[in-house]
């Protein structure tokens, strides 16, 4: 059975300029690894050998890619399920059901208990 799950995603940095920040800031570049709070927060964890960063949005917000600023399909509109976090809710996201075959998946994976899931508002 083919499936396909996708991402809410509403934008991407351009890597190079992304790269020259944590060279300005941290001598190194790329970081190790990197994950966004959720809005309201909105900052960018980094971990740089050892030591944690929090950088603001803001900060990097001129090195999106400007193909994201027409994007047209920030939830995925063509999968079976949609999936993101945009609400902050920690250790939740939301899923768009698009299809039967993605409902039998979340119904399945609910059955199974691997996933816990409540209705949103
Ligand atoms: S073009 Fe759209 S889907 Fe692609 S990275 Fe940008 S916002 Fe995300």
């Amino acid at each position: 059975m083919d499936l396909v799950v996708g991402l809410f995603c509403t934008w991407a940095l351009d890597y190079r300029p992304f790269a020259g920040i944590s060279q300005e800031r941290f001598e190194t570049s790329p970081f190790a690894n990197s994950t966004f709070t959720p809005p309201p927060e909105r900052l960018l964890n980094v971990t740089v050998g050892e030591e944690f960063h929090q950088i603001p949005l803001d900060d990097i917000r001129a090195f999106i890619r400007p193909s994201c600023q027409v994007c047209l399909d920030m939830t995925s509109e063509l999968s079976d399920l949609s999936v993101g976090t945009v609400e902050g809710e920690e250790g939740w996201n939301t899923v768009i059901v698009r299809t039967a075959r993605g409902e039998d998946l979340l119904r399945l994976a609910e059955s199974k208990g691997v996933l816990e899931t409540r209705a949103y508002p």
